[in-house]
């Protein structure tokens, strides 16, 4: 995970950095032995597909985060695809959804035929305004899809009161904050449908690609069964239409060695933000650099530790010339992406969500990075602001 974040879209020299961006080599090699074993144990069973790894670990997982049931499926793109076609999206539906988000949360919306309806962010912590969001609604609405950005939690309670009051399902995208909880309760829990991923980058990560829905609905969790085999409950026969989106057994073998660890890894993620907190509070920077900060109702997992500031792009190139890996999540809004310019869109039209991706910048924050390094990360960003 570690050589393609360190070269930079469109630079010409590969810069060299004192430490990685992200490295998972620590947590690899903390359960590395129970890892092989889990993987040879499905190679020697010569059961790739579903079977019994897969349902341990959608056993496993559900009662982690108490819900009543969940569908492991390829991607986390699968699972937000997944829950649309769960709800039945079609095409000229609505499904509300923010524009500062990874792409695949519009696209799953687009690939059903259905239309995404932008709301702006809030510019906290960079997710869905509640406020903005009744004003999207119309009467084609089929869902709204707050996404928990960064590993925060949005502001559930007002997107789903305005949900209710209007019959619509929320779908909650997930995929970057898995473990995260909003006023006590776990993320994904609480919409109709919550969504992950276990892409290597995410905080659960798998050894490729992997995504899980989950629901506390019977029919919905039903449809989803059904949705992810090809529509099909019984062997060869299909009732709907369905996909073919399967977690490997293999897949499902390694992410139930990694399960009963992600609380201490989110708990280093943590500490990790508060060492930043501490070793920021040192320089007079309040002026130039905003932090992160968790919203009251949120317990932030910090998949990104992801910090603000108007000289974003001079920053970023100081850091580069100190050794200092930054990555930008994300540069643009879905909006003004070429693949969405079918909306309509225009600048202007979500002020926060295109303000945001011009001065937002993440630093390292990965459950093995050293207190030395965060010290060099902060040192660095000091030193350009001339303190
Ligand atoms: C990663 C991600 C996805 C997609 O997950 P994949 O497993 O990469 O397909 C969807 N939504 C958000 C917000 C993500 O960060």
């Amino acid at each position: 995970m570690t050589a393609d974040t360190c070269e930079e879209a469109g630079s010409r020299e590969k810069a060299t950095f004192a430490f990685p961006f992200l490295d998972l080599s620590h947590q690899f090699e903390s359960i590395q032995d129970e890892l092989e074993s889990s993987v040879l144990r499905v190679l020697r069973s010569q059961r790739f597909i579903l079977g019994h790894e897969v349902e341990a670990f959608e056993a496993e997982i559900a009662a982690w985060n108490s819900s009543r049931a969940a569908i492991a499926c390829a991607s986390g793109s699968d699972a937000v695809l997944l829950a649309l076609m769960a709800l039945d999206v079609a095409p000229g539906d609505e499904v509300i959804t923010t524009p500062f988000t990874f792409v695949a949360t519009g696209t799953a919306i687009t690939r059903l035929g259905a239309t995404p309806v932008f709301a702006d962010i809030e510019p906290g912590a960079f997710n869905l305004d509640p406020t903005q969001v009744e004003s999207a609604i119309t009467r084609r609405t089929r869902a709204i899809i707050p996404v928990h950005l960064f590993g925060c939690p949005a502001d559930l309670a007002p997107i789903i009161a305005i949900a209710e009051a209007n019959s619509i399902p929320v779908i909650e995208d997930a995929a970057q904050a898995i473990g995260a909880k909003y006023r006590g309760r776990q993320i994904g829990t609480i919409g109709q449908i919550g969504c992950f991923s276990f892409y290597p980058t995410k905080n659960l990560g798998c050894a490729g690609d992997g995504g899980l829905v989950v629901t506390n609905d019977e029919q919905l969790t039903e449809r989803l069964r059904i949705l992810h085999v090809h529509g099909s409950r019984t062997r060869y026969s299909y009732d709907v239409i369905g996909i073919n989106s399967r977690l490997d057994a293999l897949q499902a073998a390694i992410l139930r060695v990694k399960l009963p660890h992600l609380d201490d890894w989110t708990r280093a993620r943590r500490r990790n933000a508060d060492q930043y907190s501490r070793l920021f509070s040192k320089y007079s920077l309040d002026s130039h650099v905003r932090l992160p900060k968790a919203p009251d109702y949120a317990h932030h997992v910090y998949n990104q530790f992801t910090i603000r500031t108007s000289d974003r792009d001079r920053l970023r190139a100081y850091l580069r010339d100190s050794g200092i890996p930054t990555e930008i999540y994300y540069p643009f809004p879905l909006h003004l992406e070429p693949a969405f310019s079918y909306l309509g869109k225009k600048p202007g039209d979500y002020p926060e969500a295109e303000r945001a991706p011009r001065e937002v910048l993440s630093l390292p924050i990965y459950p093995g990075l050293s207190i030395e390094h965060q010290m060099q990360v902060v040192e660095a960003i000091a030193r350009f602001y001339g303190k």
